[in-house]
């Protein structure tokens, strides 16, 4: 009390038992707290045994070609690390990532042992780092194959190289036209000890598009690759084209092995082909969060930035703590479907940078679970019916799912 002095014990302080105690349970409370991620309101489930099923799925549809499971920007938004374990878990003979960066970090988190294969990078990268770390690298440029060399022979390890051709996608590979020189660079290189010719690949542009013929007219241009790398006194030990359409719709163009992404996340590469389930795949990401508004509003009340909405009639008003920030992109604002409570419901008005409104169905209230995407099989709506209603694909949907959203894993893979 203001102007009283202290009593003699709260001078001292608590008695050193008290302190002991009070220390004790600040421990405790410590070891107890939940992690900082659980604060989050927002979470996405990740089905490791979705995933190792999946790539069953592929493995029973094909006729016992090597798998290379595609684990590239985060593994689709999944989480590298934690796939990658479930896919070699599962049997994956290789795994495949974009940047030779991705392919760096891939290695520290599976050890020693498993195959990878990388297929960006630029000009005066550091391939000796990669070549250290046992990555097998993509050559479809006589840059990438000068520098390689050098790489190699600086570091005195052999370079397992995948030679790219360019069969009709225009992006990365040697043109076919250049491979008779790629080709007889590689056997001078090869002879030397400098390189292996561990594969001959290429990427189809339209396997998603089943009937638009190019597909086939990619595999003649890719048995003509063969020819030349045949005519030139090499033999790749693996020949690959396919990647998720390929593998599971062009049977002519699973060659010795397939590299399958989108599908081992359980979603199609052309629902409207064949939807993920019609195709016996799972969903392996859910995303969901809980509700920190539930409110009425009039009718006519507009809604959120710009007001792109208006409510029709007195109504129930929902807010989800997921914005463009967390990846859910701002062509989902007033028509991406949503779960609550069993019902159906989709976002109105714009989405925001953290947040954004939904109508809410009969009950629903702060606390209660919206759930935005998942496996069909739940009675969510899926990442590919979001896809369709922003006009974009699946893949974007997941992979766009930001770093701030924790990850949860389930199920061993
Ligand atoms: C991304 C990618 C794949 C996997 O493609 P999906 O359609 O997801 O199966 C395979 N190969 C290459 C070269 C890729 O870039």
């Amino acid at each position: 009390m203001a102007g009283q002095r202290p009593s003699r014990t709260a001078l001292a302080g608590p008695s050193w038992p008290a302190r002991l105690l009070a220390r004790f349970r600040r421990l405790l409370e410590r070891l107890w707290r939940a992690p900082v991620s659980d604060l989050f309101p927002a979470r996405a489930d990740i089905d490791l045994d979705a995933i190792a099923s999946n790539l069953g799925v592929v493995r029973d549809a094909v006729e016992g070609q090597k798998l290379l499971g595609v684990v590239k920007a985060d593994a689709y938004g999944h989480g590298r690390a934690e796939c990658a374990r479930a896919l070699l878990g599962a049997g994956a003979d290789y795994l495949g990532v974009a940047q030779v960066a991705e392919a760096l970090n891939l290695r520290e988190e599976v050890g020693a042992g498993p195959r990878i294969l990388a297929w960006i990078y630029a000009p005066g990268a550091d391939l000796e780092a990669a070549l250290a770390a046992d990555i097998e690298l993509s050559v479809g440029a006589f840059w990438a194959l000068d520098q390689l060399a050098v790489a190699a022979r600086s570091t005195g390890i052999t370079a397992r190289i995948h030679l790219k051709a360019d069969t009709g996608m225009a992006r990365g590979g040697f043109n076919l036209q250049d491979l008779p020189e790629a080709a007889h660079r590689i056997r001078g290189l090869v002879a030397e000890g400098v390189f292996e010719l561990q594969g001959l690949w290429s990427h189809l542009a339209r396997a998603d598009d089943v009937d638009c013929g190019l597909t086939e007219i990619q595999i003649e241009r890719f048995e003509e690759a063969r020819s030349t790398v045949k005519a030139a006194g090499l033999d790749p030990v693996l020949c690959h084209l396919a990647a998720s359409g390929g593998a599971l719709w062009h049977p002519g163009a699973r060659y010795d092995m397939v590299r399958p992404g989108i599908v081992l996340y359980g979603l199609s590469p052309n629902p409207n082909h064949r939807t993920a389930a019609q195709m016996g795949l799972k969903a392996a990401m859910t995303l969901s969060a809980d509700l920190i508004v539930d409110r009425e509003v009039p009718a006519g009340t507009g809604v959120s930035y710009g007001h792109t909405a208006h409510t029709e009639e007195d109504t129930r008003l929902g807010v989800v703590p997921l914005g463009y920030a967390d990846g859910i992109d701002r062509k989902a604002s007033n028509v991406a479907p949503l779960v609550i409570n069993s019902q159906p419901t989709k976002i109105m008005g714009r989405v925001c940078m953290d947040q954004f409104v939904v109508t809410l169905p009969e009950g629903a209230t702060a606390g209660d679970r919206a759930y935005l995407f998942g496996d069909v099989g739940a009675g969510l709506p899926t990442a590919d019916d979001w896809a369709e209603a922003m006009g974009t694909i699946g893949y974007e949907v997941v992979t766009c799912l930001g770093a701030r959203v924790p990850r949860r894993y389930h199920g061993e893979g």
